[in-house]
């Protein structure tokens, strides 16, 4: 007999997206909730930061206006993003971002309670704000006391394996999830609605400053036939991979020297990027930059501090050498008068003209050092390594303004996992688009899903269909090593879909990952706990990115060109370096027309997704006169939109 658990509203994953989505639900008076997760401590939020982890938000503080319009027009400059979530995700980050300050989220404030805020990428205004390395930590835990003080049931050490489905009214909808128990005993789980807060896919890159713990689990959505959108659009940079963390900001700011070595790590070390600069002085101005440049940007390579990444890329990928970032000793030749003006005063401002590269870092942030330390590095003593490296998914399941998916009602995707970004977004408006969600599906969910409409026989036959698939897939033996299968995926991601692309690789790449995901499809998953977790979690893993590569393969054909985060080389295009082999690295102009177009994705099991570019929806324009409003408001009918 298996277990079987039924709620209003199922809300799969506990990060700072999913916490949130579960207390507007309860807040709305939503009681029958469960949150089901692998575990509170687990996901990104609450293991991952930076530098200084951003949130972005209306901009709060001196005489500077802004209005959720002006903020939803920054988002749609970054390209390819709907009218009507831009919109949303401005008008709705005040709110989210003010729940977070009242629940306990220590944003810095001034005496007079304004909330200060600084530019950060993509920002032209100062609209972000931040608690330091850990802010989506914070959150997370501000969350959990609040989720703990309403008493909402949480549910840890499961594996979603995957979403029950029925057809109620000839529409296919969600209706519950199927997931490992510790034991790796099947459980399912039955509800009115499914909030999906799964996070970003972790899983799928080899490079990946993801933390270790976090695989994501879009795959299980993708296998349910949801929408997605935009899902080649993910940000990449350089980032440490002993213990993962963006070597952003100061690491970068106090010109570490970069050395690679010979695959063991230690023999035939060799600085690698002066011959690619005119100057020492260029070089390590260039790495300067880099602190403020973090992504991988197509814009910034001719010329600009990208180029960096690519010479890494070339020593660790290609030359299959690994590189290290050196605090102990300056770059060979530096000196500080051949800085350029911008990096000079910096550091001469921060009183940091000092001897190496940790001293000059023990000075402006001696947090930095303490945070390797407190992970079993020592930069005072060790190079610590890097590679360029996959962090966030700006694409990921459609959803519409509600936060509702775009073809499987009472499923709605929050967090990363939902694709809501274009090419560019500012930095931090990750965290306030996983917040603004949980706020949508919550509201929606209370005005239009309150009530029961689920017979037993719809969710006997849609637990009886998963039954189908998974039973026998715990029947069978494991036949392959789960780590192996993991790691040709990882593999397979990281060379062909992550910042460097090229269009005759890609269509042999997506081939090879549907001839993974058909093996597995069949293959048994039998073995020790551990190992039937992770093999069911392989089969997302899998098809999610033979999806993921059609995806990234269709765009490149379409003749998108370079942008954002990743480059398509052709030797038709420019130059990435002089100094680099032109017909190795040159890459397509980005065709700006996308910009005006987001790319859909729908998959089949059967190893085909199907990808079509849609024109993004315009920003709406909403009825602002008060009285009409109020009045749709008070009858429901913004709910009908
Ligand atoms: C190094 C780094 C730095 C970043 N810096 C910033 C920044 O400065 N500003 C910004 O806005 N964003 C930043 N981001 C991105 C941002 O942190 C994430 O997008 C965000 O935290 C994701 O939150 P989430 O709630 O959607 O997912 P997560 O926090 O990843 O939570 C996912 C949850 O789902 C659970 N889960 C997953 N799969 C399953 C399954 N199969 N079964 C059960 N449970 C499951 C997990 O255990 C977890 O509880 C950064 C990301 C990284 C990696």
């Amino acid at each position: 007999m298996h277990k079987t658990h039924t709620c209003h509203t199922l809300i799969i994953g506990s990060g700072a997206a999913g916490l949130n989505a579960a207390l507007q639900l309860r807040r709305k008076g939503i009681t029958d909730l469960l949150i089901l997760t692998e575990g509170l401590q687990m996901g990104t939020s609450i293991n991952a930061g930076s530098d200084k982890q951003t949130y972005y938000k209306l901009a709060m503080c001196g005489a500077e206006a802004d209005a959720p319009k002006v903020m939803a027009e920054t988002y749609l400059a970054g390209g390819s993003m709907h009218g009507d979530l831009a919109l949303v995700e401005a008008s709705l980050s005040a709110r989210a971002f003010l729940n977070l300050v009242n629940i306990g989220v220590p944003f810095p404030q001034d005496a007079y309670g304004q909330f200060v805020g600084y530019k950060t990428d993509h920002d032209p205004r100062q609209r972000a704000t931040s608690v330091g390395p850990y802010t989506s930590r914070d959150m997370c835990r501000a969350l959990i006391r609040e989720v703990q003080h309403w008493q909402i049931p949480v549910r840890e050490g499961r594996v979603v394996v995957s979403l029950l489905t029925a057809t109620q009214n000839g529409q296919r909808r969600a209706v519950g999830a199927a997931a490992l128990d510790e034991q790796g005993q099947l459980e399912y789980y039955t509800a009115e609605n499914v909030v999906l807060a799964v996070g970003g896919p972790g899983g799928l890159y080899q490079s990946s400053v993801y933390p270790n713990v976090h695989t994501g689990a879009i795959g299980v959505a993708l296998l349910a036939g949801a929408a997605a959108q935009n899902l080649p659009e993910s940000q990449y940079g350089l980032a440490s991979i002993g213990f993962r963390w963006n070597v952003s900001g100061t690491y970068m700011q106090v010109v570490p020297r970069f050395i690679s070595t010979a695959a063991d790590g230690q023999s035939d070390v060799r600085e690698f990027l002066p011959p690619y600069f005119d100057t020492l002085g260029a070089m390590n101005s260039m790495v300067f930059l880099k602190g403020y440049q973090w992504p991988f940007d197509s814009r910034k390579i001719v010329g600009g501090s990208s180029i960096v990444d690519i010479l890494v890329y070339i020593e660790t990928v290609l030359k299959g050498r690994r590189v290290f970032l050196d605090y102990r000793t300056n770059p060979e030749g530096f000196r500080f008068e051949d800085l350029t003006p911008e990096a000079h005063t910096y550091l001469k401002n921060s009183q940091a003209l000092l001897d190496t590269p940790i001293a000059r870092l023990h000075k402006m942030n001696p947090g930095a050092i303490e945070l390797y330390r407190d992970h079993g590095i020592d930069i005072t003593a060790e190079p610590l390594e890097i590679a360029v490296c996959a962090q966030h998914n700006n694409g990921g399941l459609a959803g519409n303004h509600w936060w509702e998916s775009t073809n499987l009602p009472h499923l709605f995707p929050v967090g990363e996992v939902n694709g809501s970004h274009g090419v560019y977004r500012p930095g931090g408006s990750a965290l306030n688009s996983g917040q603004v969600g949980g706020f949508r599906a919550a509201d929606y969910i209370a005005a239009r899903y309150r009530e029961p409409t689920l017979t037993p026989n719809t969710l006997q036959a849609a637990i009886a269909t998963a039954q189908a698939e998974l039973t026998p897939l715990l029947g069978a033996k494991l036949a392959t090593d789960w780590r192996a299968e993991r790691a040709q995926l990882q593999a397979r991601m990281s060379r062909s879909a992550a910042h460097i692309r090229a269009k005759a690789d890609l269509g042999q790449a997506a081939a090879d990952a549907w001839a993974q995901w058909r093996r597995l499809a069949q293959a048994g998953c039998a073995g020790a706990v551990e190992e039937t977790r992770e093999a069911l979690r392989n089969r997302q893993l899998c098809f999610a990115h033979a999806v993921y590569l059609d995806a990234v393969h269709f765009a490149v054909a379409s003749g998108v060109g370079s942008r954002g985060s990743c480059i398509v080389l052709d030797p038709a295009g420019a130059r990435a370096h002089a100094r680099l082999d032109a017909a190795q690295w040159s890459f397509a102009p980005e065709n700006p027309a996308f910009r005006e177009q987001v790319l859909e994705t729908i998959a089949a099991r059967d190893g085909r997704a199907i990808s079509r570019w849609v024109p993004r929806r315009p920003m709406p324009d909403s009825d602002a006169w008060f009285e009409t409003a109020w009045a749709a408001f008070r009858q429901g009918t913004i709910y009908n939109q």
